[in-house]
């Protein structure tokens, strides 16, 4: 009999076990899954808790009622795994063996990756909504928030759904409103990213949204370190930007096992496929959900979408046959804008986000980049999708296969065209001399004279280690499976998406 092994019983694991376990009984397949607690977390839901609208009982649930019967559960720490020898060795001393290995343990946010970040201010004025700890100690401080200096900051590309702290910023903006602080308050969005999001189209539609709402934009962040001191963001450029309360994501890294078993990259993500979502160095090896390099988003969607590729692949190999079927990099996320209205993204590999409708051309119902209630309801939705659905692995009335149907698709989506600003060639300081690196003139989206110090002279500035300056928006049609991971992400803390 074949064994499966499932490394994470979140998002992917879950869908995977449970998909198969439908097919599959347990007389032709051993499936277990390995995590290391019993709760499992609505991530999406981390975002409102902050603003009162979930708590945690409305994200958490136990987690080996999703997984079904016939799924051996083992809740205990993943040490290792050696490849090699097909095992897996966990934390309590026990080792598991796989024909077949899923890796599904995601990404987590590191604080710690950060200079400054987990001083004095951790948990005062620093703060995170990456995780439930994190979550729950930024409501409190929000409550207590009277006014000032609101950063919203992302550490590092790439992090799982990257429109979050955009979320984040505009539920801030309508919720200062609400609480009557809005204009005691600077709201700024600080970002890696040389515009507000990675590609033209989006980036555009996402900046008018933060302009609407007077949010302050600093593009092109490289963040160093955080002056605990003067409450001040430092960069790698000089600039500092100074907050009362800062909002951050700090940089997301795969668990440290996959670096002890020698089979992720700097970030302990797992070089994969694509397409197959195979491990480019261990063909039975596969890599679903955030812990893998697939060019597109870090998404529930994705880990959905890309999970039912492995599964019906999975399941015409066991059965002899080609596996015939290939991921498009499909990801479909709400993003809540505040004021009971959200917008949609829908993309994948060759398609960049266009305006339109989804899913259906004319009739919608939702609407793609464009703020309506029905896009919100569809947020709100998605958490009983999730519990009821998606996790059961049962059928979900959405495409795995990205469609063009109802999109607006604009044929130029260069710089000029969309109103993003000119990239620029990053200045590229020597490790012998540092010399200062001056944000060259360029049009900017700030709306609002931002709250940032003016930036110092860098005389001081270090070399910026990994994950250069952005670069500028590279069109791709298409990814290359085969190809070295090195090549496919030439940096790959720079977000293709
Ligand atoms: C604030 C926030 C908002 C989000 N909003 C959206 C959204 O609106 N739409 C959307 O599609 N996605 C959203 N996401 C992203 C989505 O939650 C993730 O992309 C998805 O959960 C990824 O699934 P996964 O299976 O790869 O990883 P996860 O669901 O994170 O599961 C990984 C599992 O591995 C386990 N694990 C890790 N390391 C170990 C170890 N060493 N030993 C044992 N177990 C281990 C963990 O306990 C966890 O259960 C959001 C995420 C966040 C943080």
């Amino acid at each position: 009999m074949q064994r499966l092994v499932i490394l994470g019983g979140g998002t992917a694991g879950t869908v995977v076990a449970n998909k198969l376990r439908a097919v599959l009984g347990r007389h032709e397949l051993h499936i277990t899954v390995v995590d290391r607690d019993d709760a499992h977390h609505y991530q999406p839901g981390y975002l409102f808790m902050p603003f009162g609208i979930y708590n945690t009982s409305d994200i958490v649930r136990s987690r080996h009622k999703f997984i079904t019967d016939g799924v051996d559960l083992v809740l205990t720490e993943i040490d290792r795994v050696d490849p090699t020898y097909k095992t897996v060795h966990l934390a309590d001393g026990r080792t598991l063996s796989y024909d077949v290995l899923v890796v599904a343990t995601g990404v987590a946010p590191r604080p710690d990756a950060t200079p400054g970040m987990q001083g004095s201010e951790w948990g005062n004025s620093i703060h995170e909504f990456y995780s439930l700890d994190g979550a729950q100690k930024l409501t409190e401080a929000m409550r207590r928030f009277r006014g000032g200096r609101l950063v919203v900051h992302i550490t590092e590309m790439p992090i799982k759904c990257p429109v979050a702290p955009m979320e984040f910023t505009f539920l801030a903006d309508d919720w200062l409103r609400k609480h009557r602080i809005r204009d005691r308050t600077d709201l700024t969005y600080v970002t890696p990213l040389d515009g507000a999001f990675t590609k033209p189209v989006a980036s555009r539609e996402l900046a008018t949204a933060l302009t609407d709402r007077q949010v302050g934009l600093e593009t092109d962040f490289a963040v160093e370190s955080i002056d605990n001191d003067a409450k001040e963001l430092v960069g790698f450029d000089g600039r500092r930007i100074g907050f009362d309360l800062l909002v951050t994501v700090p940089l997301n890294m795969g668990p440290d096992y996959i670096a002890r078993s020698g089979m992720g990259d700097e970030l302990n993500l797992v070089p994969c496929d694509q397409h197959t979502m195979a491990s480019l160095a261990h063909p039975d090896v596969f890599v679903l959900g955030d812990g893998g390099t697939l060019q597109t988003s870090k998404a529930g969607s994705v880990a959905h979408f890309s999970a039912e590729v492995f599964v019906a692949n999975f399941l015409a190999t066991f059965r002899g046959q080609p596996a015939t079927h290939g991921f498009d990099g499909h990801a479909n996320c709400f993003i809540e804008s505040g004021n009971g209205k959200g917008m949609l993204l829908d993309f994948n590999y060759a398609t960049e986000p266009f305006t339109g409708e989804f899913p259906l051309p004319v009739v919608g119902p939702f609407k793609l980049l464009k703020e309506t209630r029905l896009n919100h309801l569809g947020k709100l939705a998605f958490r009983w999708v999730y519990w009821n659905l998606l996790l059961p692995g049962r059928p979900i009335p959405l495409p795995g296969a990205m469609s063009l149907a109802g999109k607006r698709v604009e044929d130029d989506v260069s710089a000029a065209a969309t109103g993003m600003p000119t990239a620029v060639a990053p200045a590229s300081p020597t490790p012998t001399r540092p010399a200062p690196v001056t944000k060259p003139a360029r049009p900017r989206l700030e709306t609002k004279p931002l709250v940032t110090t003016s930036a110092k002279p860098a005389a001081g500035a270090p070399a910026r280690k990994a994950g250069a300056p952005v670069p500028a928006y590279e069109s791709r049609t298409a990814v290359n499976s085969t190809a070295d991971p090195a090549v496919i992400l030439p940096d790959p803390i720079i977000p293709k998406f």
